[in-house]
């Protein structure tokens, strides 16, 4: 079965084909700078194949029908025809407190993506595209949304709720919702296999680190608790993004003079790393390199980084009453041998030892074979993740 995926962003389409019968991708790509002049598909297939080129694509019709020749071109292309397409799964952002898990796309579910919009303004809007897109293109092939909220959904209300006026949270919609939710689940699921268990027995904390950053409490496959909240601002310390701050600073700010746009900009857009850093990047590399070099805006950036993370294991295992394994996982958490060790050795308390050698080697399990929690980087996968949920549903 073969299975299309599509992640539409606000000027560019991600997209993967994937063959479920052997659980591989034949063929993925991008299509960026939709509707300008300079719009362009980037595309390579399994065979180590690739090429650049610019097209014409003044909609996501158009550009996603650049992509669709590519993936039938006689050359370069992996299918005979798009009738081999037997469904399309579409990264969609935020599902509200209602989706909790992947579902068909119907008339309803095309109205409750529509309907988070306020949640998510500048993600569910181009996700929403992408699926009308799709539709026009692709007639009769059936399509499956995957939520980066649902998995959350299985918090309880003890850890989604916010302390204020429960009126004004109702009437507002604010409650913790969580993001990067099929990548927590992916990397559950991939790491419950590497410890031999059903992801039903097993406590795990999960950290996907990349540009942004969350954790999460998984007790035996159902969400404990999540770092991120209404919005993906809260909670770790990211790139650019503040995570947790005393909410006064905002009206502290406000009432100094910044607009709420202003305040949304410098939280979201000027801070973590990069505003502690104040080196010009946000990169997690960049902020190692600085550090190392000398720069105490770059090494304390990477102080307050590694602290919140420690904070949050911490929590999580009181969260989860102990825990069989902390995952790491997104660019930095695969990557980053000296993130994974700043952050295990402060939680020698937990039980947590780390090997030396295996986490330079960057292997899988990166703990000691003590009895203490295991430690992995495991590689996350969100777009195996969404084809595995649509061909699920489709089957
Ligand atoms: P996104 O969240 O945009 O998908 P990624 O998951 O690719 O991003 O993560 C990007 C982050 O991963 C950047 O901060 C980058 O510096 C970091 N990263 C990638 N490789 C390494 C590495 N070897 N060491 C440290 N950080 C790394």
């Amino acid at each position: 079965m073969k299975i299309l995926v599509i992640n539409a962003g606000s000027s560019s389409v991600k997209f993967t084909l994937f063959d479920m019968d052997k659980d591989v991708w034949l063929a993925k790509g991008m299509l960026e700078r939709i509707r300008t002049a300079g719009a362009v598909l980037k595309y390579s297939n399994h065979r180590g194949e690739k090429f650049e080129k610019s097209i014409v694509a003044n909609s996501y019709e158009a550009a996603i029908s650049a992509a669709c020749l590519a993936l039938c071109d006689a050359d370069h292309g992996v299918i005979a025809n798009l009738e081999e397409i037997k469904g399309i799964g579409h990264r969609v952002v935020h599902g509200g407190a209602e989706i909790s898990g992947a579902m068909q796309i119907t008339p309803a579910i095309k109205q409750t993506i529509l309907s988070c919009y306020e949640l998510a303004p500048l993600h569910n809007p181009p996700n929403y595209e992408g699926i009308e897109a799709c539709e026009y293109l692709f007639r009769d092939i059936p399509m499956v949304a995957v939520f980066d909220t649902a998995f959350h959904q299985t918090m309880p209300a003890a850890a989604y709720t916010y302390a204020i006026p429960a009126a004004v949270a109702a009437q507002y919609k604010i409650r913790r919702y969580g993001f990067h939710g099929t990548s927590h689940h992916y990397v559950a699921l991939a790491g419950a296999k590497v410890l031999g268990k059903e992801v039903t027995d097993v406590k795990l904390i999960t950290a996907h680190l990349g540009n942004g950053c969350s954790i999460t409490a998984i007790n035996k496959g159902q969400v404990a608790d999540t770092s991120m909240g209404v919005t993906p601002l809260e909670g770790l310390v990211m790139g650019t993004r503040c995570g947790d701050l005393d909410p006064a600073v905002v009206l502290f700010l406000c009432r100094a003079g910044y607009s709420p746009d202003d305040v949304d900009k410098l939280l979201n857009k000027s801070s973590g790393l990069l505003g502690l850093a104040g080196t010009g990047s946000g990169d997690m590399r960049d902020i190692i390199t600085a550090a190392d070099g000398g720069n105490a805006g770059a090494k304390l950036a990477l102080d307050v980084f590694v602290h919140r993370l420690q904070k949050y294991v911490g929590a999580y295992a009181t969260v989860l009453n102990g825990f069989d394994a902390l995952i790491f996982t997104g660019g930095i958490g695969e990557n980053s041998a000296r993130i994974r060790a700043l952050v295990c050795e402060k939680l020698y308390y937990l039980g947590v030892e780390m090997d030396v050698a295996r986490n330079r080697a960057n292997e899988v399990v990166i703990s000691r074979n003590a009895t203490g929690p295991k430690v992995l980087a495991v590689p996350t996968n969100e777009e195996l993740m969404i084809a595995r949920e649509t061909a699920r549903l489709l089957m």
